[in-house]
C-alpha cells in the first residue's frame, strides 16, 4: 500500500464512498445507519484539520516574516497577492457571466420544475437559515470587514476558526516586531515557532494518513443526504454551465502556472491533487488549508516565506470558484423566474460576487449566503428570494464540492505566481509522517 501514491489511495476511498453511499440509499435504514457508524469518521477527520489550522497559521506566518529579514520584502508579496487575488476572481466572474449568458441555462426550465423545486425546499431549514446569515451580514456597514479584521483578544481571536483574518493579522504583527527587535534577541522565540511549525506539518502528515477512509466516510455521507434524484436532472444543464465554467478557470490556472513559473501545469496540478480531492470532499477551504500548505511548500517549492502568507489569506478571501458559481446562480435565478436582468446591471453583479467572495466564510454552503447578498444588489424582489435560493439549492452541494476545488487551487497558483516574482520558489523537499521514526526506536 505504501507503494501507492497518495492521491490514488484517496481516489479509491472516495469511489468506494461514493458506490457504498448509493447502495446504502436502497437499503431499509441505509441512511440512518451511515449517518451514525460512518459519518462520525469523516466529520472527526475534517475536525481534526480544523484543530491544526490556527496553530500552522502561528507558527508557519511567524516563521515566514522573520525569516524574510527585511519588512519591505513582505510589503511587496502583500500587494502582489491582493493584486493577483482581484484579477483572478474577476476573470471568475467575468467568464461565469458570459457562459450563463451564452448558454442560458434558466430559459429552459419549466414551469412545473419551478413549481416542484420551490414547493420542496421553499421552506427547507437549509434555505432559511441562509436567508437569515445574508440578513445578518448585510446589515453591516462597507468598512465592517476591515474593522472584523482586529481583533481585541488575541486569544479569542485563536479559539475562533471562522476568526482566520484575525489571527492573521495578529500574527503579522507579531512577526515583524519580531523582526524589529533585532536577530539575536529575536532567536529564542524564533526557534520556538521553527519547531512548532515542523510539529504542526507532522501533524498534517499523521492526519493524511487517515485520509483515504475519511473521504469514503464523507462521500458516503453526502450521497444518502442527497435531495431526489429527479429534480438533480431538471437542474443538470444550470450545474454543466457552473462545471464548464470551473474547469476553464483549472484550465487558466495551468496557463498562468506554465507562462509565469515555467512548470509543467500537470506536474503541478499532480502535487495539488491530495488537496484537491480533501476539498472536494470536504466542501471547506479552511479544512483543507493545513494540506494546501503543506502541498505548495514541500511538494511544489514554494518557500514559506510566501506560502505563509497567501494561503492563509487566500483561504478566507480568494474564492474563485465561488465568485464564478455566484454570477451563473444569480443570473440562472433571473432567467428561471423571468426577472429583467439587462449587461448594465450585471456589471453590479461582477463588483458585489467580487466583495463577497471576500466575506464568503471558507465552509461549506457559504457562497450560497453571499449569493443572496448578490441578488439582493440587483434590485431582485425580497420576496423571491427564498425561491431563488430553492431552484438552485438541490445542486449546492456538489457543486460546492468542486467550486471549492477551485478556490483553493486557485490560492495555490497565485501562492506559486508570487513566489516566483518574488525569487522564492525554490525545489519540492517532500517530507514523510516517518522521517524520524528510527530516532524514536
Ligand atoms: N465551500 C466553499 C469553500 O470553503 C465556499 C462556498 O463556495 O460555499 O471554499
Amino acid at each position: 500500500m505504501r507503494k501507492l501514491e497518495l492521491h490514488w489511495k484517496i481516489l479509491i476511498g472516495m469511489v468506494l464512498g461514493l458506490v457504498f453511499g448509493y447502495i446504502m440509499t436502497g437499503v431499509a435504514g441505509g441512511e440512518t445507519f451511515v449517518s451514525n457508524w460512518i459519518k462520525p469518521l469523516g466529520t472527526i477527520f475534517v475536525k481534526l484539520l480544523k484543530l491544526i489550522a490556527i496553530p500552522l497559521i502561528l507558527a508557519s506566518l511567524v516563521k515566514g516574516i522573520s525569516d524574510l529579514k527585511d519588512i519591505s520584502k513582505f510589503r511587496n508579496i502583500g500587494v502582489r497577492t491582493i493584486a493577483i487575488y482581484m484579477c483572478t476572481t474577476l476573470v471568475a466572474i467575468i467568464l461565469g457571466l458570459l457562459l450563463v449568458n451564452i448558454i442560458q441555462p434558466g430559459d429552459g426550465i419549466s414551469e412545473e420544475t419551478i413549481t416542484k423545486l420551490t414547493d420542496t425546499y421553499v421552506n427547507d431549514s437549509g434555505v432559511t437559515s441562509k436567508l437569515k446569515t445574508a440578513s445578518m451580514q448585510k446589515s453591516k456597514g462597507p468598512l465592517q470587514f476591515l474593522e472584523d479584521m482586529v481583533p481585541d483578544n488575541a486569544i479569542a481571536a485563536m479559539s475562533n476558526n471562522r476568526l482566520m483574518l484575525q489571527v492573521i493579522f495578529f500574527t503579522i504583527f507579531l512577526g515583524i516586531s519580531i523582526l524589529l527587535i533585532g536577530e539575536k534577541r529575536a532567536k529564542p522565540l524564533k526557534d520556538f515557532f521553527d519547531s512548532l511549525n515542523d510539529v504542526v506539518l507532522k501533524m498534517v502528515d499523521l492526519i493524511m494518513l487517515t485520509a483515504p477512509f475519511a473521504v469514503f466516510a464523507l462521500l458516503a455521507n453526502v450521497v444518502v443526504s442527497a435531495g431526489d434524484p429527479e429534480l438533480l436532472v431538471a437542474l443538470l444543464k444550470y450545474a454543466g454551465v457552473v462545471v464548464l465554467g470551473l474547469l476553464i478557470m483549472i484550465v487558466f490556472y495551468g496557463i498562468l502556472v506554465a507562462v509565469f513559473t515555467k512548470k509543467n501545469p500537470f506536474w503541478f496540478l499532480k502535487q495539488m491533487s491530495p488537496a484537491q480531492l480533501l476539498a472536494f470532499s470536504t466542501s471547506s477551504s479552511a479544512a483543507t488549508l493545513p494540506v494546501t500548505m503543506e502541498r505548495v511548500e514541500e511538494h511544489i517549492g514554494v518557500d514559506k516565506e510566501v506560502s505563509s502568507f497567501v494561503l492563509p489569506v487566500g483561504a478566507t478571501i480568494n474564492m474563485d470558484g465561488t465568485s464564478l458559481y455566484q454570477g451563473v446562480a444569480a443570473v440562472f435565478i433571473a432567467q428561471a423566474l423571468a426577472f429583467d436582468l439587462p449587461l448594465s446591471e450585471q456589471l453590479v453583479i461582477v463588483l458585489t460576487a467580487l466583495l463577497a467572495s471576500i466575506g464568503t466564510a471558507a465552509v461549506p454552503g457559504a457562497g450560497m449566503v453571499m449569493l443572496v447578498i448578490v441578488l439582493e444588489s440587483v434590485n431582485f424582489p425580497p420576496e423571491k428570494l427564498a425561491i431563488g435560493l430553492a431552484l438552485i439549492f438541490a445542486v449546492d452541494r456538489p457543486l460546492d464540492m468542486f467550486r471549492t476545488v477551485v478556490n483553493i487551487t486557485g490560492d495555490a497558483t497565485v501562492a506559486a505566481l508570487v513566489a516566483k516574482s518574488v525569487g522564492k520558489f525554490g525545489k519540492p523537499k517532500p517530507k514523510h509522517w516517518d522521517d524520524h521514526l528510527d530516532e524514536v526506536k
